[in-house]
């Protein structure tokens, strides 16, 4: 039997004009639901790692399983998907894994980007003191490793691209806290459960599997969706007195 997800990716590639299905995972479940996914269409897929060592990795995600996730990758980068590690910048984790990361896309070609801590973890432990800028891991892997040389920003990608001098190896990092980018964000993202989100720091703007329960038009949601894009703020607002976090955590919202 194909499971709800392989079905989802299934009837997203059945839809026109649609030009990408990227899968954003915390790749525990990758390897064995690897060669549905490639059945149903999935080309791309993110995987969420913040650490390379099985006890630093237990410390961050607080389960084992370091093997199957470089396993799945693996898997993935053979069926000949697009990969890449999505990996949260934290002081006291991501500064002692620099040099593991640095080997780890030089050996495999597999971009990994480093996202800045933002206050939108679910134990709300969140402070600016534990924020690892992106201007500090640049330095860190050009020290560590070699020097880092910024590649061309591609479309709107909130990610600060680098590779190493040598062309081995690229690094990225998303410095949504030390220089956010909100002034050109074009994200916008529906919840699992339906909800309309326009900022990951906002709360939620339109309750779409509600109208769709309720046989509602295509109109009244499509207005619905041209509403929460029309009130989406200037800024996070985390440098802000007033900031109040948001009440879904990022794993809730869906990366
Ligand atoms: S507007 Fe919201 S979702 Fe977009 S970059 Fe800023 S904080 Fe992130």
């Amino acid at each position: 039997m194909r499971s709800q997800l392989n079905l989802l990716v299934q009837k997203l590639n059945e839809i026109e004009g649609l030009r990408k299905i990227s899968l954003t995972t915390n790749g525990v479940l990758l390897q064995d639901q690897l060669a549905e996914l490639v059945v149903a269409g999935l080309r791309h897929v993110n995987v969420s790692l913040d650490a390379l060592d099985e006890e630093s990795f237990k410390g961050a995600t607080r389960r084992g399983g370091l093997d199957k996730v470089l396993g799945g990758i693996d898997a993935a980068q053979r069926a000949g998907m697009v990969v890449k590690v999505n990996s949260i910048a934290m002081r006291g984790l991501t500064d002692h894994q620099i040099v593991a990361f640095g080997e780890f896309t030089r050996r495999t070609g597999i971009p990994v980007r480093f996202i800045e801590f933002m206050p939108l973890d679910s134990d709300g432990n969140w402070n600016t003191s534990a924020v690892l800028s992106g201007a500090e891991i640049v330095e860190m892997f050009s020290s560590q490793i070699r020097p880092l040389v910024p590649i061309e920003r591609n479309g709107s990608s909130p990610s600060t691209d680098y590779r190493f001098d040598d062309g081995i190896g690229t690094v990225g990092v998303i410095a949504s806290v030390s220089k956010p980018f909100c002034d050109s964000c074009d994200r916008f993202r529906l919840t699992a459960d339906g909800q309309l989100r326009n900022c990951l720091f906002g709360q939620d703007s339109g309750d779409v599997r509600a109208l769709l329960r309720g046989d509602a038009s295509d109109e009244s949601i499509s207005q619905m969706i041209q509403s929460a894009v029309a009130t989406k703020k200037r800024g996070h607002g985390t440098d802000d007195l007033t900031f109040l976090r948001p009440s879904r955590p990022m794993h809730a919202i869906g990366g």
